[in-house]
């Protein structure tokens, strides 16, 4: 892309989801920078983006030249400030704590110029509390990636009281150029999607606890039946049941709907260890 939306692009956070976002970035032909808080973390993000890249380049599917192009366009710094000064959209992807995010939005206000855009790629907390006490909150936005980002088409806007009909439109042209769907939600919690898909998920494991079906005939139930690429306990598996569970108590606190309470067999698997694909067992052996 000869032309990106944004030129210059600050991703803070070199995790899984910083790593990914950086790449579609540079993808798009944007200029970025990826900072995280040592070396070693910048270093091992820089990694993830090379492997990817790498694996692309074996499979035939990148060439050599685009894949050092798109390098070309990567750089690391532990500095936040010097990452962000020069950005026209800065992106966050640091771990999620409402403090750690809103703190970071808050010091990077009196850094930034004053038409960058202010993203961050929160899975489920209020963007409003995000976004509090942050200069020109119209130029702040949510865009919530999804793992992983080279490869998931969904890219999830969301827009504040204050957002803008600018930025989401800036916003909106640029997800375009990433390769994304983009759709626009309202700041509300869990969005479209975790709302909803953590919804299903928890109906899936109150079934497993009545006895109503085995979690393997549940899932196919919603694959075969339904067309859904993965069934809903398979997901919870992959996604890991304690991130799944700490998205239910948050949703039922805020929601106040008995969909969201999570059943006790989630908490027990939980209590016990069994995360899911990460522990090696959750409804499934992996
Ligand atoms: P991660 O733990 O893999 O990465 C977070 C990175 O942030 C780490 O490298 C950490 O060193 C760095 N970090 C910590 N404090 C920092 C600071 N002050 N400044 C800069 N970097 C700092 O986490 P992740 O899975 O990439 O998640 C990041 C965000 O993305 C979270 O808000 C999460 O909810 C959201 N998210 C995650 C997923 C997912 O599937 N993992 C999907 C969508 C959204």
């Amino acid at each position: 892309m000869t032309n990106p939306q944004f030129a210059t692009v600050a991703v803070l956070g070199a995790g899984t989801m910083g790593a990914g976002i950086a790449q579609v970035c540079a993808q798009a032909g944007s200029r970025v920078v990826l900072q995280d808080i040592t070396e070693e973390f910048t270093k091992k993000g820089l990694s993830r983006i090379q492997d990817f890249l790498q694996k692309g380049v074996e499979k035939g599917k990148v060439t050599e030249a685009r894949r050092n192009e798109v390098l070309a366009l990567v750089s690391t710094t532990v500095d936040r400030a010097a990452a962000s000064r020069a950005a026209d959209l800065v992106i966050e992807a640091v771990p999620e704590k409402l403090e750690l995010k809103n703190g970071l939005f808050r010091e990077l206000a009196g850094v930034v110029r004053p038409d960058c855009v202010l993203a961050s790629n929160t899975s489920s907390l209020s963007l409003a509390k995000v976004f509090a006490g942050v200069s020109k909150p119209e130029r702040c936005i949510g865009m919530h990636f999804f793992n992983p980002v080279p490869l998931m088409a969904l890219l999830e806007l969301v827009r504040t009281d204050s957002t803008s009909a600018a930025t989401i439109d800036a916003v909106t042209a640029y997800s375009k150029q990433l390769g994304k769907e983009p759709i626009v939600v309202k700041d509300s919690p869990g969005f479209a999607s975790s709302r909803l898909g953590v919804c299903l998920g928890l109906e899936a494991i109150r079934m497993v606890e009545a006895g109503v079906a085995s979690a393997e005939d549940i899932d196919k139930a919603m694959v075969l039946g339904y067309g859904h690429p993965m069934g809903p306990l398979k997901l919870t598996d992959v996604v890991g049941l304690d991130v799944r569970l700490a998205i239910a108590d948050y949703l039922t606190k805020e929601l106040d709907h008995p969909g969201f309470k999570a059943p006790e067999l989630m908490r027990r698997m939980v209590a016990e260890g069994k995360l899911g694909k990460k522990s090696g067992q959750g409804f499934y052996r992996w």
